[in-house]
Parts: structure tokens; sequence; C-alpha cells
């Protein structure tokens, strides 16, 4: 990064998974200059190789359970580290635990001793298997507190208090946006969440593995339109702290979504059912009101053209 040693540095943690990543590109583009903190837990070098020769970027291998000290001003930080997967936050629970917890203390004690502002990527878990739907942002969910996705769920409503507190006590600028189910190019091929799992069994013409009996509901985002409302929020008034909805409302149930991936790949697969996970939520949908009246964003890529990009990217692995 030494020929933009003395701009402020954006950091991205989590930068080499998913969203991260694309997050990144979205900053570059923008002239930013980017510090992508990752452990490498979930991520990949893979997603940010086409990055390593610009003199705008930096990778740092970190934990961010542990401290972390940042020489040059930091302007921004997006705190996306964390498993995101059922399949992944759940191998390691406590580790899960810990990211959501000592790693978002130690992000906020960064972000305090930067005098920056400091995104939140929190999620619509924090609603748990939600009885409200769609979901508004003042209902306080229904999480089963001691259930397998705790780890996650609950570290990430700890997270989200421990943003409050920072803000409440310390002045620190937060932004907390709870994300909904996204997807697109760069999630893993064995990410386990639905649309890659789908998409990668169509390909190889294995069976969908359809977990329960399939009438349960997501509402899916393409990641373009993701990354454009998180930059929204990070650049939205500094009173403006959230929580807030982010994703795409138009909501399907996973019979409907198994259907459109083997129409779009033209797939023969036939439909397997699983038992249904423990505490999967039945359904979920977002109420984006705040997103469109606050940030000025309506997410644009219909769901059919979202997956033929993600469809694109599985067939070119
Ligand atoms: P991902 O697994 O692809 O990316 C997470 C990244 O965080 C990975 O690169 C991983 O290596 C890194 N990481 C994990 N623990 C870390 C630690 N302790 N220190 C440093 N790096 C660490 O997942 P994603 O889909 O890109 O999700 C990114 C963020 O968005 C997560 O915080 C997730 O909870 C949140 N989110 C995502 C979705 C979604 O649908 N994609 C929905 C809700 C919330
Ligand atoms: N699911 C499925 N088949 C799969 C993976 C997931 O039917 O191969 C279901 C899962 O049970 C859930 C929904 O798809 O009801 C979304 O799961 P995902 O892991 O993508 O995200 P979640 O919203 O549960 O965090």
């Amino acid at each position: 990064m030494t020929s933009a040693a003395n701009d402020a540095v954006t950091i991205v943690t989590g930068g080499a998974g998913f969203l991260g990543s694309h997050l990144i590109d979205s900053l570059l583009a923008d002239g930013h200059v980017v510090l992508c903190v990752d452990s490498l837990q979930t991520g990949s070098l893979a997603n940010i190789q086409h990055l390593a020769a610009n003199p705008k970027f930096e990778f740092l291998e970190h934990d961010i359970c542990q401290p972390l000290q940042i020489d040059q001003r930091v302007a921004a930080i997006y705190n996306l580290a964390c498993p995101a997967s059922p399949v992944h936050y759940q191998h390691s629970p406590v580790k899960t635990v810990q990211t959501c917890v000592l790693g978002m203390l130690t992000m906020l004690e960064l972000a305090k001793q930067h005098n920056c502002p400091i995104l939140q990527a929190s999620t619509s878990e924090v609603y748990g298997d939600p009885d409200v739907h769609p979901q508004t942002e003042d209902y306080r969910g229904s999480v089963n507190p001691t259930g397998i996705r705790a780890c996650y769920d609950e570290g990430k409503r700890c997270a989200e208090t421990l943003c409050f507190d920072y803000h409440r006590q310390f002045g620190v600028a937060i932004k907390v946006v709870r994300i909904f189910n996204t997807y697109g190019p760069r999630m893993r091929p064995d990410d386990g969440r639905v649309v890659s799992n789908f998409i990668v069994q169509a390909l190889k013409g294995e069976p969908l593995t359809v977990y329960g009996d399939g009438m349960q509901s997501r509402s899916f985002c393409y990641v373009d339109d993701l990354v454009s409302v998180i930059r929204k929020a990070m650049d939205s008034d500094p009173k403006f702290t959230g929580p807030v909805n982010i994703g795409n409302p138009n909501e399907f149930t996973m019979l409907e979504l198994a259907n459109q991936v083997r129409e779009l790949t033209e797939s023969t697969s036939e439909l397997v059912h699983h038992p249904l996970p423990k505490d999967d939520p039945k359904q979920r949908c977002p109420d984006i009101t705040l997103a469109k009246e606050t940030l000025g964003w309506t997410p644009k890529v219909e769901l059919a053209q979202g997956l033929r990009h993600t469809v694109e990217y599985f067939r070119q692995l």
C-alpha cells in the first residue's frame, strides 16, 4: 500500500469472503484505500487475488478476536468477519461466538481509537424463527438461546448490543445493517447454503437436497444490490445508526428455488428430501421500508437474473 500510505485506510474485516470481496471491489473502484483483514476461516485468497497488484489494496491475515494495531489513519471499518453459512458457523460454535462478540469488541475499540465510523454486518437471524412476518426492525425476534443456531444468532445479537453501547457510552458512530439471505458469485461450492448447494448439485446432475418439505421461505438478494446498500448505509447521515433491514423482499419457498435452478441450468436432477435442520426458520422476509426511506435504496436484481450470473460463475469453476 506504499503509494497510498498517506491516505486514510478503510478496513474490511472478512474481506476474503463472499460479501466482503465484492464490497472491496466496490470501494477500490471509487478510489478508497482498503485493508482486508481476514483469518481465511471460510474465505479464500482466490476471492481477492485479482487485487494483488493494486497499490491501494492490502491483505492482512488476522483473527479479529486478537487486538489489531493500525498505524495509518482509519477512515471507516466494515465488520463482516464471521462465517455466515449454518454449516460453517455450527462447525465450531464457540469460535463463532468469539468472532461475533470478542471480534466486535476488538473492532469497536479500533473505531473508538481512530474516531471513525463502523458498520456491523448483522443478520436477519437476530429475528430467529420469526412470528412476525415480514420482519420489521422493531420486532425483537424469537431466538432459541440454547439451540444449535444460537452461537450465530445470539452472537450477532450481542454484537448489536455492543455497537449500541459503544455508541451511547463512547459516542462511536455505528451503522448496524441486518442482512437477509444474499447470494452470488464467489460463494464457496461447499458453502452449504441453499443457493450454492442447489446450483452446484444441478450442474453436476446430482439430486437437489431439499430440507424438510421445502415449503419454508427465504427472500434472496443479489450481491450487487447488497453491496450498494451497505455503501449507502456507511455514507448515511452520522445520526443514522440503524438497525436497518437490507435484503430483497421477494419471497420464495425452497421448492420454488429448486425449480428455478433446475430450469436455468436445464438440469434433469431429481429433488431429494432430507430432514429439516433443528430450529430452521419457517419463513423470512424483510420489511425494507426503512432502507427505502432513509437510504433511498431498493434492490434491482430479480432472482432469475441473479441466479443466471451465479450459475455462470459456478460453471466456470
Ligand atoms: P463468508 O463466510 O463468505 O465470509 C466471512 C469471512 O469472514 C471469511 O472470509 C472468513 O474467513 C472471515 N472470518 C471469519 N471469522 C473470522 C475471524 N475471527 N477473523 C477474521 N476473519 C474471519 O460469509 P459472507 O456471506 O460473505 O458473510 C459476510 C458477513 O455478512 C458475515 O458477518 C455474515 O454474518 C453477514 N451476513 C451474510 C449474509 C449472507 O446471506 N451472505 C446474511 C446475513 C449476514
Ligand atoms: N436448505 C435446503 N437445502 C440445502 C441447504 C439449505 O433446503 O441444501 C434450506 C434450509 O433448511 C433453509 C433454507 O434452505 O430452510 C435456507 O438455508 P441457508 O442455509 O441457505 O440459509 P439460512 O437462511 O437457513 O441461514
